[in-house]
């Protein structure tokens, strides 16, 4: 079984809708952060049900997470926990802000950050821990927060995958502590580059001024007639404001969120029927403290003799089924690793999963007989695998 053409990991969904508003944002005169951004902010941030009813747009995740830092007031002697199977720019942020990022293992089920894991590593010089919802699922915040009101330590979230999540009936960025979201071009809603912060309305206000050269007083009105011309600096702040080109983006694909996310739901489904009962495979499945925004489908190998995800994702390439491995742990990255001593099999969950995970594609623009592909193209290879054969030795 083999498709002829190649099916995309996680391309993105764009319609004319959004070609329309992005257009009309550019014949506009105003390009870069203006009305189509503030309306987005707004629009995003009930969406999640904010508190304000409103959020901070800027041109990443990773600026969001780094801004939420710079807010809280975290820096040199400070420690922030982090699970070490996360994307990179988690733990980077730390050491942007020259803090150190004190990584911790996962929870086996829900590959998220374990909260006895968090619990063990707090030490006096910790400032904050930085939950991932890992795939879209959330992290099993109740113990996190109950520890962190403790310790007396902020909470971030890296909710990069969670649009929308949701943990015992709440949405995920509905708190007061701040939470990133990433609108990167493979996420669940995209505006090429982006991401939005929410939190109280005062820390997202000194995160707005933190993420515009630390301008005072909303100087990015200051080329409109209502605004001022002048302004004060009082930090050092970073340019990390979105344009309204990427808001015209975002505002178009958020009015198209529920349908993305019904689909994402269905193939979901579809690969749990496929794979959840299927020995060679363990098949994600959703906590019972909430639910998944699906971002990812990380299906993980049975520990089988012959099952070998190198191999296997090798040949899911040549069958034309794209793929991703969601991720590789940050204490074995020649940075972490070497800076701060990190050693094999310190954290045995997280390495595990690693060694067997492949994230298939889960996305809208799937149609039943792309998944239909998928699924027969990996149990096929599974098959092969434990059958002791090499699949290229059978195709020609
Ligand atoms: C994508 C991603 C980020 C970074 O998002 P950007 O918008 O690209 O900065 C951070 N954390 C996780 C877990 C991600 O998947």
């Amino acid at each position: 079984m083999a498709r002829d053409t190649f099916l995309p990991f996680s391309p993105p969904s764009i319609g004319q809708e959004e070609i329309d508003e992005v257009t009309a944002a550019l014949r506009s005169d105003w390009i870069t952060t203006g009305p189509r951004t503030k309306e987005f902010e707004r629009a995003f941030g009930a969406y999640v049900g904010a508190p304000g009813g409103t959020s901070l747009m800027l041109n990443s995740c990773t600026a969001g997470l780094h801004v939420a830092l710079v807010a809280l007031g975290v820096g040199p002697g400070d420690e922030v926990i982090v699970p070490t199977l996360t994307f990179a720019a988690t733990a980077n942020v730390v050491e942007h802000v020259g803090a150190r990022p004190v990584l911790v293992d996962v929870r086996p089920d829900t590959l998220c950050i374990d909260p006895e894991a968090v619990a063990a590593a707090v030490t006096p010089r910790t400032k904050a821990v930085m939950p991932v919802h890992y795939a879209g699922q959330a992290a099993d915040l109740d113990p996190i927060f109950a520890l962190a009101e403790r310790h007396g330590l902020h909470v971030v979230e890296d909710a990069a995958h969670a649009i929308p999540t949701t943990y015992r009936g709440r949405t995920v960025g509905s708190r007061g502590n701040f939470a990133s979201f990433s609108f990167y071009a493979t996420k669940n809603l995209t505006t090429a580059e982006g991401g939005a912060l929410t939190g109280d309305p005062e820390l997202l206000e000194k995160a707005r001024v933190i993420g515009l050269h630390g301008m005072s007083a909303d100087g990015w009105k200051r080329f409109d007639k209502s605004g001022s011309w002048e302004y004060d600096i009082e930090m050092p702040g970073f340019k990390y404001n979105m344009t309204d080109l990427q808001a015209a983006l975002g505002l178009r694909q958020l009015a198209k969120l529920a349908g993305f996310h019904a689909r994402r739901r269905e193939v979901a489904a579809r690969y749990g029927a496929a794979f959840g009962s299927d020995e060679r495979f363990e098949a994600p499945v959703e906590a019972d403290y909430g639910t998944s925004a699906w971002h990812l489908y990380v299906l993980r190998l049975a520990p089988l003799p012959g099952l070998e995800r190198n191999a296997f994702v090798d040949e899911l390439k040549r069958r034309n089924i794209g793929f991703s491995v969601h991720y590789k742990p940050l204490h074995m990255m020649s940075y972490y690793r070497e800076k701060y001593g990190y050693r094999p099999g310190e954290f045995p969950v997280a390495e595990d999963a690693y060694r067997r995970m492949l994230s298939i594609p889960l996305h809208p623009r799937l149609t039943d007989e792309d998944v239909e592909d998928v699924i027969g193209t990996v149990k096929e290879v599974a098959a092969e695998q434990l059958a002791g054969r090499r699949g290229h030795l059978l195709v020609p």
